[in-house]
C-alpha cells in the first residue's frame, strides 16, 4: 500500500483500490488473544454489571464469566453436547460512558449533513476512540483533547477517491479504512487564527480488520474489551425517529428507496423480544448530529436541547463490521 499524491483517482482505479483494501483487511482478535489481553489488564472503573458464575439449570454445568477490560460478560450458552441452554443473564454497557485510567471515552456526535460520508465518519470515530484508549494506557497527562477536523477529513477523502454517487454510501468502508492508513485524519486546531494542520500530526491507523457479523458473541466481547467497531445497517425512513433507548428495526433489505448506512458500534446488551426470546443488541452512535435520536423519556422542550446521537439495533440487523489497529 503506497501513499499517492492527493488527486482524484478515477472510477476504475477507485474500484481496484476498494478490492485491494478489502483483501488487506486482517482477521479480528480471537477469543484466545482477548483472554490474554484481558488477563493482563482490567479497567478499575466497572459498570456494576459484571457477570458472575452461571450454572446451567438443565445439565448443572458451571461456567465462569468471560473476563474483559470493561465488563465481564455472562457465558452465553451451555456448550455441553446435547444441551445448548441459553444464559438469559442481563448485561448492558456503552463504551462512551466508560472512564479508563481517568480518561473519559465519551466522543463527540458528528453531523455528516447530506454528504454520503457515513463510512469515513464511522471509521474516524473508531480511530479516535482507540486513540483515546491507547492514550489512557500511556503514563502521561490524563486529559486527552484531540479532536478531528471532520470537515477537512471529509473534503480530503472525497477529493482522494472517485465518488460514484450511484453507489450506496454504505459501500465505502474499505476505502475509508484504507484512507486512514495512508493519509489519516487531520487534527482540529482551535486557535485563532486557525493554523494549517500539520499532516505529521494526523490520527492514523496501522491496519484494519473485518469481523464476521454473524458472530455476535465475538463482536460483543470485542466491544467489552475496549475495541470499538463500525457497523452497517439499512437506514430506512424511520431511522431518524429511533430514540436513544429504543431499538431501530430496519426495513427488509433490497427496498429501492432504502440505503446502507455506517455507524459506530459503542456497546451491547441483551434484550427480550416480544416473543420472549433473548437477543443481543448493539448500542450505536450515528453521525447525524445531537438533535437526532434524543431520549424519548424527556419532555419536548428538554428534548430539543438534549444530547442525542445514539440508538440501538439488534445484532442480526448489522451486516458488515470492521475495526482498526493503531500502530
Ligand atoms: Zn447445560
Amino acid at each position: 500500500m503506497q501513499p499517492r499524491t492527493r488527486a482524484s483517482t478515477n472510477l476504475r482505479e477507485t474500484e481496484l483500490l476498494r478490492a485491494e483494501a478489502f483483501r488487506e483487511a486482517l482477521r479480528p482478535p480471537t477469543h484466545a488473544e482477548l483472554d490474554h489481553l484481558n488477563a493482563t489488564e482490567r479497567s478499575s472503573t466497572r459498570t456494576g454489571l459484571d457477570a458472575t458464575d452461571w450454572r446451567c439449570w438443565k445439565c448443572r454445568s458451571l461456567y465462569g464469566p468471560i473476563k474483559n477490560l470493561f465488563i465481564d460478560l455472562p457465558w452465553p450458552i451451555c456448550t455441553r453436547p446435547g444441551c445448548g441452554t441459553r444464559n438469559p443473564a442481563f448485561f448492558e454497557f456503552k463504551l462512551t460512558s466508560m472512564v479508563f485510567c481517568r480518561v473519559s471515552l465519551n466522543m463527540p456526535v458528528y453531523d455528516q449533513g447530506h454528504r454520503p460520508s457515513c463510512a469515513i465518519y464511522a471509521a474516524a470515530t473508531v480511530a479516535l476512540m482507540k486513540t483515546k484508549i491507547e492514550w489512557a494506557r500511556a503514563p502521561h497527562n490524563p486529559t486527552c483533547t484531540i479532536s478531528i477536523d471532520m470537515e477537512r477529513l471529509v473534503d480530503n477523502f472525497f477529493e482522494y477517491y472517485f465518488h460514484d454517487l450511484t453507489r450506496s454510501a454504505g459501500t465505502w468502508i474499505e476505502l475509508a479504512m484504507r484512507y486512514l492508513v495512508v493519509v489519516g485524519a487531520p487534527v482540529l486546531y482551535l486557535v485563532n487564527p486557525p493554523r494549517q494542520p500539520n499532516p505529521a500530526n494526523n490520527i492514523m491507523i496501522d491496519s484494519y480488520f473485518c469481523v464476521d457479523h454473524t458472530d455476535h458473541c465475538l463482536v460483543t466481547r470485542l466491544l467489552a474489551s475496549g475495541i470499538p467497531l463500525t457497523g452497517r445497517i439499512v437506514s430506512g425512513r424511520r431511522m431518524d425517529f429511533a430514540t436513544c433507548g429504543e431499538i431501530y428495526l430496519p426495513p427488509p433489505r433490497g427496498l429501492a428507496d432504502d440505503d446502507h448506512h455506517f455507524v459506530t458500534l459503542i456497546g451491547a446488551g441483551l434484550r427480550q423480544r416480544s416473543d420472549g426470546v433473548f437477543e443481543i443488541c448493539y448500542a450505536v452512535r450515528d453521525s447525524h448530529s445531537i438533535y437526532v435520536h434524543p431520549n424519548s423519556q424527556l419532555g419536548f422542550e428538554q428534548r430539543r436541547g438534549a444530547l442525542g446521537g445514539d440508538f440501538q439495533v439488534y445484532a442480526r440487523d448489522v451486516d458488515a463490521i470492521w475495526g482498526v489497529n493503531l500502530g
